[in-house]
């Protein structure tokens, strides 16, 4: 009898059309709790020397502001430029390329250069949240933007060079590769059944309930059924909401307490500032898209420790995405840690 909590396996991520592999015979062993430990890291509150630290000096002689909550400015070093000219190149039929203008932005999170979202003030939170739709709604009506991607790179691992709590906002002329699959799949499910795929996703893993990590009134928490990282999770908000300039105030503050939740578990589960690569997906510019249904992505590397980390290598860079642990236990070791970080624990 096939059982998928013994048998290698495949399992379909509907809003790429992709598929992961899982191997749950390699992790018949039950967690022995171990946590290897790492020294902890005292960061100042303030970094003479971070160029994101309020009052600093950043590359190309700007000087920040002495800012008390966010900080956004246009990205010193950016991939995409608005002023690119319009352009394409075409040698037969393979090789075919387009200018790609565009806008990149940082985002800082708070003037305090050590504290991350897990360790911020939900308050705190919340006014990212509130720069997020602010740059959203002002990118995505902007002409000659197709897409805008917010996400935060968080720990070396992720090639995040600065500790200091910072985002980016990437916004390119055209859909990006990971948002057009995931537009195309949640057209064709919208159209087919007339309501969004996260929407029904949701409540299927609600009803479920093994891969929910915590849940609040306007998001779900959960490690999606076909993750690929150890610890992968996604926030899905419970209302179809197309994006962040169409959430209600209380949505605002959800979000905040959600993201914060997730970024807290993650650092207690080895008690280390825990790495990851996160991003919201939310509808492109221009027409309505009734379909789309915003959510975050987090892709965490690591597996077992702070230390030992998953590798996307060899099969899976030439064939398919493969994993041990599955998405319930993940989802269950999540599910059990505090939401109190442990960093700033009395005991
Ligand atoms: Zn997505």
């Amino acid at each position: 009898m096939f059982d998928l909590k013994e048998h290698p396996h495949r399992r379909l991520n509907p809003l790429t059309g992709e598929w992961v592999l899982v191997s749950p015979h390699r992790t018949k062993r039950p967690w022995q709790g171990q946590v290897e430990k790492v020294p902890p890291v005292e960061r100042p509150a303030y970094d003479p020397g971070c160029y994101l630290c309020p009052g600093n000096a950043r590359a190309g002689g700007l000087r920040n502001p002495q800012y008390e909550t966010t900080l956004v400015f246009a990205n010193d070093f950016a991939a995409l430029l608005p002023d690119t000219p319009a352009g394409t190149f075409e040698h037969g039929e393979l090789l075919r390329a387009e200018a790609q203008p565009g806008v990149c932005r940082v985002v800082c999170f708070s003037p305090r250069h050590d504290l991350a979202i897990a360790e911020m003030e939900a308050a705190a939170v919340r006014r990212v949240v509130d720069a997020w739709v602010d740059e959203y709604s002002e990118l995505i009506a902007r002409p000659g933007i197709g897409y805008v991607q917010i996400f935060e790179n968080r720990g070396a691992m992720m090639g995040c060079s600065n500790p200091h709590p910072h985002g980016q906002i990437w916004a390119p002329s055209t859909i990006p590769n990971e948002p057009a699959k995931e537009h195309a799949a949640q057209k064709a499910y919208f159209e087919a059944h007339g309501r969004t795929l996260l929407a029904d996703y949701a409540d299927v893993e609600l009803k479920l309930g093994e891969r929910i990590v915590a849940v609040n009134a306007s998001f779900v928490v959960l490690t999606p059924f076909w993750a690929v990282w150890p610890f992968e999770a996604m926030i899905v908000a419970r209302r179809p909401v197309s994006g962040l300039d169409r959430m209600t105030e209380r949505e605002r503050d959800d979000l905040a307490a959600a993201m914060k939740s997730v970024a807290t578990r993650y650092d207690n589960l080895f008690e280390v500032s825990f790495p990851y690569t996160m991003g919201f997906h939310q509808r492109p510019a221009g027409a309505e898209c009734p379909f789309w249904h915003f959510h975050a992505h987090y892709y965490p590397p690591l597996l077992r420790s702070a230390t030992v980390r998953k590798f996307m290598v060899g099969y899976e860079m030439l064939a398919t995405p493969q994993r041990d642990i599955t998405p319930e236990a993940a989802a269950a070791r999540l599910r059990e840690l505090s939401e109190v970080h442990y960093r700033q624990r009395q005991d």
